[in-house]
């Protein structure tokens, strides 16, 4: 795997095209804003990146939920399995915080598939799609605003009154976002609804994990991780269920 490299003359795509074998697949991804990077300036790039995708069963790329294929290496050892990857070039817009300068973060640039991304992540940590949530709140109120103090003043008082009135529900409406984000990590004893009590919960690290006999909303004898107040709660509300092990 080489380091992206922004594509500024036809020599620079000749000089990476060349660093690839020639059936290299080319593709094409969303683009990309770098953190701090000014939404406002001039400073798109393009940028090529020779990397490796997951590959499905039939050689080609696994596209997202679909089955990758794996190689099973035996040595003294014991069993290896490793992924199968395709070689690929991919190939992109990316905004850049420094002019002509990759930096070593980015993320999507579009807040709708950055929310569907957020929406799916793997570790469950829900905090940056209710940030994503507190940013449209924050453009909606912006745009209102803005409307409201245009100088050629193209809203009646009669509208601008009930802006008003919806500025101060979005208001409300952030507050209450930032309030949910408290709970954006929750533990999966939480997540699960085994308890609600209504408490955020403390840092990840110190989950332990749980198991539960037959009890409401749990398949029977099964062991999830939870922060210790939820699973201490889950030990005195749940008969038989007790703490196994730290994680
Ligand atoms: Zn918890």
């Amino acid at each position: 795997m080489d380091a992206p490299r922004i594509i500024a003359t036809a020599a620079d795509l000749v000089s990476v095209g060349e660093s690839c074998r020639p059936e290299t697949p080319v593709v094409l991804t969303a683009p990309e804003i770098e953190p701090g990077a000014d939404p406002h300036a001039d400073t798109w790039v393009l940028v090529a990146t020779p990397t490796v995708k997951p590959m499905n069963a039939h050689g080609g790329i696994a596209a997202p939920g679909e089955p990758r294929a794996y190689v099973v290496d035996i040595d003294e050892h014991g069993v290896l399995k490793r992924a199968r990857v395709v070689q690929v070039l991919q190939v992109g817009a990316r905004q850049v915080r420094t002019p002509g300068q990759i930096g070593s973060d980015a993320m999507l640039a579009d807040p709708e598939l950055r929310r569907i991304d957020a929406l799916h992540r793997p570790d469950g940590d829900m905090r940056p799609l209710l940030m994503e949530d507190v940013a449209r709140v924050d453009v909606l109120r912006e745009g209102i605003q803005d409307a409201i103090d245009a100088p050629h003043q193209p809203l009646a008082p009669a509208v601008v009154r009930r802006l008003e009135h919806a500025l101060d529900a979005l208001a409300a409406a952030r507050l209450e976002l930032e309030d949910a984000l408290r709970y954006g990590d929750s533990c999966e004893l939480a997540r699960l609804r085994i308890v609600d009590d209504d408490r955020p919960c403390p840092a990840r690290l110190g989950d332990v994990l749980v198991f539960l006999p037959d009890s409401p909303g749990a398949a029977s004898g099964q062991v999830q991780p939870g922060c210790r107040p939820h699973a201490a709660l889950a030990e005195r509300t749940l008969a038989g269920t007790h703490i196994v092990a730290r994680e």
